[in-house]
């Protein structure tokens, strides 16, 4: 079972990932946790790379493929395997993070992000997407409060940005309703983590 968490900086991905996790132990599979761009050696090379506040010359397409590449390498070398064993996959974002922050955030068109998805992943789609839905200035002011978090080149963009990536998220998933569920994570912590629960839960019941 391979399910990806998606959502604007501040949405709270990576803490719902955390503490969703002890109730999904208490079932019979194994579960991995991993994250995008990164989630192993090289791939977290990658992310550095594109992370890196020093890096500000770093030109849209070249961004696009880097993420992409590192898409490709985390797949193969730690999705792959853990799904051929029977695991449960929760990764923090996937392909649609490609669509929503190059393609509709930085507006490399969106069929060309497509088509690099396609290709690095050889077509592989979550079976499930939870899209962890906040508003732009809800998001943003957590980015720059929260104490567990660092700032990266990419918090700082332009809040239009930000608006725009949100508004692709919307699309994107009101295009894939079988794929994807939208959590309100305006809500606090504790609500949106045991609404990710629900939802896996009645998806995946064993
Ligand atoms: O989710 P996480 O905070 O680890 O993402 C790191 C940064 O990369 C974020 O600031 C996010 O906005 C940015 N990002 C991006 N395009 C992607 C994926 C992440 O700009 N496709
Ligand atoms: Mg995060």
């Amino acid at each position: 079972i391979f399910i990806s968490l998606e959502g604007p900086d501040g949405a709270g991905k990576t803490t719902v990932l955390k503490n969703i996790l002890p109730t999904l132990e208490e079932g019979n599979r194994n579960i991995i946790t991993t994250r995008e761009p990164g989630g192993s050696r090289i791939a977290e090379e990658i992310r550095e790379i594109i992370l890196a506040p020093e890096n500000t010359a770093i030109d849209g397409k070249t961004e696009l493929l880097l993420y992409i590449a590192a898409r490709r390498q985390h797949l193969n070398e730690k999705v792959k395997p853990a799904l051929a064993q029977g695991d449960i996959v929760l990764v923090d974002r996937f392909i649609d993070s490609s669509v929503a922050y190059q393609g509709y955030g930085r507006g490399i068109d969106v069929e060309s992000v497509d088509w690099l998805n396609n290709f690095a992943t050889d077509g592989l789609k979550p079976d499930l997407t939870l899209y962890l839905d906040v508003d732009t200035e809800t998001g943003l002011k957590r980015v720059m409060t929260g104490a567990n978090r660092e700032i990266n080149r990419l918090d700082l963009e332009k809040e239009e940005m930000h608006q725009k990536v949100r508004q692709g998220y919307l699309k994107i998933a009101a295009e894939n309703p079988d794929r994807f569920v939208t959590i309100d994570a305006s809500k606090s912590i504790d609500e949106v983590t045991q609404a990710a629960i629900d939802v896996i839960k009645e998806r995946f019941p064993d």
